[in-house]
Formats: C-alpha cells, sequence, structure tokens
C-alpha cells in the first residue's frame, strides 16, 4: 500500500447498520474524527429481521415512538406435536421497524463533521504499520486507503474484519416472509421441531393484521421453512415480501486486538437460544465507546489495554448470560419429540408457567434457569437427560472452565 495516498482518520468503523451506527452516535460526542464504510449503499437495506426486542431497548436508547409498530402481551411456545404453552408477564417485548432502527442513529449523527460515511463502500482488509513508536491501522477500501489508530468491525456474522484475526461465527441460515393472516396480534409464537435443528420458527406480529413468519436452522432452510408455512396453513404466494439473513451462533468471541476491537454480530454477540443480538449489542456498544475514549486519552492502544476496558465489562454483562443461552440451547438441540412432550407435561403440572411468566427475561435468563432447577421435578428431568446425552456435560464442562 502506497503510504502518501492515505486518508487519515482516528477511528474507521467497518459497517453501518445497528451496531456500526449505534456506536458512531456515541463517539461523536468526542472530538475524534470518524471514517464509517459501509458495503450498502442505502443504510437499513436490506431488511434482516424479526425485530422483536426486549422493554430493554427504551432503557439503552431514546425510543422514538413511531418505531415502535406493536408489542406483544403473550409468548406461545408450541411443540412438535402441536401442544403449546402460553407465558404471560410484565415483560411486553416491542415489535419495531428495524429500518427505522437502523436510521436513528445515523440521521442525528450524517451532517457532524468530524464523521464521514463512506456508503457503498467495502472494507477489503488491514495491515498493522509502526511509525515513531506507534502502532497505525492500514486500511483498504474498495475505493480508498484509510490511516487510523482505530479499526471497529461491526461487520455482522461473517465480518470481514474478524475473519483477518482467525476470528470466525458459526452461523444459522434465517428465512422469513411478511405476510397478512389471522393470528393473534398480541401474540408473539415459537415454534420448535428436533428436525429443523438448532433455533426455531417464529410468528412476530408487526401490526395491520401483518405477520413476521420465519425460521432459521443449522442447513436445509429453504426445505425447513416451506414445511413449516405448510404446518401454519400459510401460502407463500400470499407474502408480501421476503427476508433471508445470517444469524452467528455460539458465545461471545475474542473481541479485543491491538488497535481493532470487533462488535455485535462480528463479535458473536447474540442469544443462542433466540439469535437476538440488538440488546446485547447496544449494551457492549456503550463499554466500546468508554474504551475507544480511554484508548485516547491514555494514548494506549495494546490488546492489554482493550481487553480491560472493553472485553472484561463486556463478560460481566452480557458474556456470561450469552454462555447461559449457549447451554440451554445445547440442551434444546438434543431434544426429541418424547423430550419436549415429556418438558411440556411437566411444565403444565407444576404450574411452572407461573415461574416463566414471572421470571423469565429475553436477555438475561440466569435467575430463571436458577429458580427452575430448584423445582426437583425439573432438575430430575434435566438430570436424566444429561446422563442420557454425555456429549453435553462435556460441551458444558469446556465452556465453563
Ligand atoms: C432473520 C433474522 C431475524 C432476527 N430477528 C431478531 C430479533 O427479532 N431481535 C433481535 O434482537 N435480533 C434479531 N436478529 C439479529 C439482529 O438482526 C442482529 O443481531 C443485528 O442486526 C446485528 O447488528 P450488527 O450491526 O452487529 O450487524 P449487521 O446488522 O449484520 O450489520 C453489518 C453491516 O456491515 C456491513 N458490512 C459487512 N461486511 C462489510 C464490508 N466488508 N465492508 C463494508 N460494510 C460491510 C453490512 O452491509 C451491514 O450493514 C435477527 C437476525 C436475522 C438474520
Amino acid at each position: 500500500m502506497q503510504e502518501r495516498s492515505f486518508e487519515h482518520f482516528d477511528i474507521c468503523i467497518v459497517g453501518a447498520s445497528i451496531a456500526g451506527n449505534y456506536l458512531t452516535y456515541l463517539l461523536s460526542k468526542s472530538n475524534l474524527r470518524i471514517a464509517v464504510l459501509e458495503d450498502h449503499k442505502k443504510i437499513g437495506l436490506p431488511f434482516q429481521c424479526a425485530g422483536i426486542i426486549s422493554q430493554k431497548l427504551s432503557q439503552l436508547i431514546e425510543l422514538p415512538k413511531e418505531i415502535v409498530l406493536n408489542r406483544v402481551r403473550t409468548a406461545k411456545i408450541v411443540n412438535p406435536s402441536g401442544k403449546s404453552i402460553k407465558l404471560f408477564g410484565d415483560e411486553n417485548p416491542y415489535i419495531i421497524d428495524r429500518i427505522a432502527l437502523d436510521r436513528l442513529h445515523y440521521k442525528k449523527i450524517k451532517d457532524n463533521q468530524n464523521i464521514m460515511y463512506y456508503l457503498g463502500e467495502r472494507y477489503k482488509s488491514f495491515e498493522y504499520r509502526i511509525e515513531n513508536g506507534k502502532k497505525y491501522v492500514l486500511i483498504e477500501t474498495s475505493e480508498r486507503k484509510i490511516k487510523t489508530r482505530m479499526l471497529i468491525g461491526c461487520d455482522g456474522p461473517l465480518s470481514s474484519v474478524g475473519k483477518q484475526l482467525n476470528v470466525k461465527n458459526d452461523v444459522l441460515y434465517a428465512s422469513q416472509i411478511r405476510t397478512k393472516a389471522n393470528f393473534n396480534e398480541d401474540e408473539a409464537a415459537m415454534y420448535f421441531d428436533p428436525q429443523w435443528k438448532q433455533l426455531f420458527g417464529w410468528i412476530v406480529p408487526e401490526g395491520n393484521q401483518v405477520f413476521r413468519i420465519g425460521i432459521a436452522a443449522a442447513k436445509n432452510v429453504r426445505n425447513c421453512f416451506k414445511r413449516y408455512l405448510e404446518k401454519l396453513d400459510i401460502d407463500i404466494d400470499n407474502k408480501i415480501d421476503q427476508q433471508g439473513g445470517i444469524i452467528p451462533y455460539g458465545i461471545m468471541n475474542r473481541v479485543a486486538f491491538d488497535n481493532i476491537l470487533l462488535l455485535g454480530d462480528a463479535a458473536g454477540q447474540v442469544k443462542a437460544t433466540t439469535g437476538g443480538g440488538i440488546i446485547m449489542l447496544l449494551t457492549a456498544a456503550k463499554h466500546a465507546s468508554k474504551c475507544v475514549n480511554l484508548c485516547f486519552k491514555d494514548g494506549n492502544f495494546s490488546k492489554k489495554f482493550i481487553k480491560k476496558n472493553y472485553e472484561k465489562p463486556c463478560s460481566h454483562t452480557i458474556g456470561r448470560e450469552l454462555k447461559l443461552h449457549y447451554l440451554i440451547r445445547l440442551v434444546l438441540a438434543k431434544f426429541k419429540d418424547k423430550d419436549f412432550e415429556v418438558f411440556f407435561k411437566i411444565i403444565k403440572e407444576n404450574k411452572i408457567e407461573r415461574i416463566i411468566s414471572f421470571y423469565g427475561d429475553m436477555d438475561f435468563p440466569k435467575t430463571l434457569v436458577a429458580k427452575l432447577l430448584r423445582n426437583r421435578t425439573v432438575l430430575g428431568f434435566i438430570f436424566k437427560f444429561l446422563v442420557k446425552n454425555p456429549v453435553i456435560i462435556f460441551k458444558m464442562l469446556k465452556l465453563l472452565f
């Protein structure tokens, strides 16, 4: 790379979806010069989301009313034989306009003199350079070369920044349609079926009798989706539109490197139980912003410093909960039809719906899991299940130690 032709910025953020835009917004309060690279020409497009987010959203950001399209009061969980449990509680999740949410922070900062958005421009690679004892990152994009002190990868599940750092996400594939239908407008539904592997099928009410119906699976998502729609008696030809998407699956990755950090889906900050990432990444973005400001204040961009000021706070607030989501997912992924049947029966007969409704938290399941394991029948069921599936125990131990 020719040194003289470089453009200079303090920070380069790759990806202008929700993570990249929110972090840029938080950093816009500093005087740092920021370049934001986004492969797509329009922020928020393509739309790829079911858009169901817990009430924590309005504690994390200032949420304009028009972004909320609907609220749901109940969660219906359906097992492979069609039996369901219904959960009610204080939690009334938001159903959001995801395109508007992605644009919310962009609109607030797009005219800021210190911030330069390069839309329709692809990040390609980076290399480190040392000049007068200081480490820099030299970036090559599809259009230009950038010299910067910090590179931040908010470039989603297949992160190119991550790839160069040997960070790779396992992923699930999603398919969704928006369609008019006659389901309950106050209820979000989750359908489980061992044939689909990994996640589940969802029905999310957008409002005005429009529903987002989708599925995520490890493979054969097209066929799984077709069968799921048949089961729901939905004709795909009546769809309003269709979305796809990729969801990272695992626990939070390594996120701190010399002069570089990863955020959002790029960092695997996604719940393995539901594929939801928005609450996690907004929480992590606040840590990232504090860390970046400290890096510039102290002139320290080392991996050790970024680990201490970003990775550690992330581990404390979301990392442990993400591990718990993953452990729950390890168990659910091995459930057969019969296990679902028995577990649903236990939930019904022991009035566990009430415990789940009361202690259930879409994002932070620690309290609920602790309460459930205090119930002898549940504990006995889990114990027997783990004895039958020792591979889960090995995976759990590997994760914990
Ligand atoms: C079908 C589906 C349904 C979902 N439903 C929910 C839900 O209901 N609730 C919830 O909380 N979460 C949900 N999620 C997850 C949520 O959408 C993600 O966690 C969130 O979008 C992650 O945001 P991000 O900014 O980290 O990454 P992304 O949204 O993936 O954005 C990455 C950005 O980086 C850009 N980019 C990538 N590579 C480059 C490059 N080389 N150069 C320049 N730009 C690049 C991309 O164009 C993109 O704009 C869903 C995901 C899917 C796929």
